[in-house]
C-alpha cells in the first residue's frame, strides 16, 4: 500500500489530539512513543534524496500555513451527540447482510472459474474475485474500528477471518490505521506514501497502476499489512506504528500475524490435498492471483480518491473526500469497483469514525441538511479522477 514517495509531506506541526478513540480501544490512546521518533533524520533524508520532480510538492508547508488537523475538533462539533447517537447503532443483521453480499460474489465467481477451468473466461473470475477481496478488506476495515459487531469477540473473530483471507493482518491493521486517522496528513500518518503529493501526473499513475496490475507492488502492501510501511524506503521513516501501541493489542497483533501466515500456509495445500495439482492450480489463479494482482491498482485508487489532491489538510472536512458514486453509469461502475459497502464516504468516516459503513449515508445527508458541507471535499467521482490525473503543478 505503499508507494515510492517522498518523506513527511506537509508537515508543518504536531497535529492537535483528536477525539475519535471511541472507535479504537481507550488503551491504545498512549501517544507517548511518539515523542521519540527521529524526524530530524528523516527530514535531513529528504534534503539528499534525488529522483522524480514531484518530491519538489512535498516540501514542507509555509510556517504560517495552519497545520494538519488543526481544526479536527471543531469540525466534529458539527453533529450534537443526540444526532450522532442513532448513527452510531451497530447492527448485525446489516454486517451479514454486508460480509454475505461479498460473499456470495466470491462464491459464484470461484464456481464460474472451477466449472469452466481452464478456459479464457477465468479472466473474469479473476477480476470479480480481487474487486470482491478488497470488499472484504472493507469490511476487515469496520471490525479494526469495532464497527462490525457490537460483541468485540465477534467482531474480533470475524473481523481476522475476513482478513486474513485476503492477506490482510486486521489486528496489525487496526494499530497502523489509527495513526491515519489520528495524524492525517501529519509526520506519523503511514497513508501518506500512498496518497500525497497529488497530482504527480497522468504518467507517474498510470505507471504505478500498471505496476500494480503486474503484481510488482504486492509485498509493499503485504508489508503494510504486517505493520511496516517503513519497510519501503519512500514511507517516512518515523512510522513505527506497533511500538504505538499497547502491550495487549502489540501482542494480538503479533499472534494475528501468524494466523495469516498460517492461514496461507494450509489454504494451497489443502486445495493440493482435495483436488491435486489442478486444485492447487485452482487454488493460485482463483484466490492467489487477485490478491496480489487485481486488488492491488484497486486499493492503491481508491486510496488517492480519499485524500489524492486535497489542498487544506486542517480538517476531515477538506483534507478527506467524499465521493458521489451515483447517477450515471460511470459513477456506478466507480461504485461496484472502487467504493464497496458505503467507503466512498471517507470525509465522514474521518469525521465521525464511530458511524458503521451502513449508517454513512445518512450521516452524509444529514450533514448536507445542515448546510455542513458548503466548501468541503464533496466531489462527483469522475472530478475527482480529473483532479488526481492531472499534470502536476508547482505549490505557489
Ligand atoms: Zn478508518
Ligand atoms: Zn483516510
Amino acid at each position: 500500500m505503499n508507494t515510492r514517495t517522498a518523506k513527511a509531506p506537509h508537515t508543518s506541526a504536531p497535529v492537535a489530539g483528536t477525539s475519535i478513540a471511541s472507535t479504537f480501544d481507550a488503551s491504545v490512546s498512549d501517544a507517548a512513543d511518539l515523542t521519540r521518533r527521529p524526524s530530524e533524520v528523516a527530514q535531513s533524508g529528504l534534503s539528499t534524496r534525488t529522483g522524480e520532480a514531484f518530491h519538489n510538492d512535498l516540501r514542507p508547508l509555509p510556517t504560517e500555513a495552519p497545520a494538519a488537523g488543526s481544526r479536527n475538533t471543531e469540525a466534529r462539533r458539527l453533529l450534537t451527540a443526540q444526532e450522532l447517537a442513532p448513527l452510531t447503532q451497530l447492527s448485525n443483521a446489516r454486517s451479514l447482510w454486508a460480509i454475505g453480499q461479498t460473499a456470495v460474489v466470491i462464491g459464484a465467481a470461484i464456481a464460474a472459474g472451477v466449472a469452466g477451468w481452464p478456459s479464457p473466461w477465468l479472466a473474469v473470475s479473476v477480476v470479480v474475485i480481487g474487486i470482491a477481496q478488497h470488499g472484504l478488506f472493507i469490511l476487515a476495515h469496520e471490525a479494526a474500528h469495532y464497527r462490525l459487531f457490537p460483541n468485540r469477540t465477534v467482531n474480533d473473530a470475524v473481523g481476522r477471518l475476513i482478513g486474513m483471507a485476503s492477506g490482510v493482518s486486521m489486528c496489525t491493521y487496526r494499530v497502523t490505521h489509527r495513526l491515519h486517522h489520528n495524524h492525517l496528513f501529519g509526520k506519523q500518518d503511514p497513508d501518506t506514501a500512498i496518497h500525497g503529493g497529488y497530482p504527480r501526473g497522468k504518467a507517474y499513475l498510470w505507471k504505478k497502476l500498471a505496476q500494480d496490475i503486474c503484481g510488482l507492488n504486492a509485498w509493499k502492501t503485504y508489508a503494510y499489512f504486517f505493520g511496516s510501511p517503513a519497510i519501503n524506503d519512500d514511507a517516512p521513516g518515523e512510522v513505527r506504528p506497533l511500538n504505538d501501541t499497547s502491550p495487549e493489542l502489540r501482542a494480538a497483533a503479533r499472534q494475528d500475524r501468524w494466523m495469516v501466515v498460517a492461514f496461507h500456509v494450509v489454504a494451497p495445500l489443502l486445495a493440493l490435498a482435495l483436488g491435486g495439482g489442478t486444485g492447487l492450480a485452482m487454488y493460485f489463479v482463483l484466490w492467489l492471483l487477485p490478491m496480489l494482482t487485481v486488488i492491488q491498482p484497486v486499493l492503491r485508487l481508491r486510496a488517492i480518491c480519499e485524500h489524492g489532491a486535497t489542498t487544506d489538510l486542517t480538517s476531515p472536512l477538506t483534507a478527506a473526500r467524499s465521493n458521489n458514486t451515483s447517477g450515471t453509469l460511470g459513477n456506478w461502475l466507480a461504485r461496484a469497483v472502487l467504493f464497496p459497502h458505503h467507503v466512498n464516504y471517507h470525509l465522514e468516516h474521518h469525521l465521525y469514525p464511530a458511524v458503521p459503513h451502513y449508517h454513512l449515508p445518512q450521516l452524509h445527508r444529514l450533514l448536507q441538511e445542515k448546510n455542513a458541507l458548503q466548501g468541503a471535499e464533496v466531489r462527483d467521482v469522475r472530478d475527482t479522477l480529473s483532479l488526481i490525473f492531472a499534470e502536476r503543478k508547482p505549490r505557489v
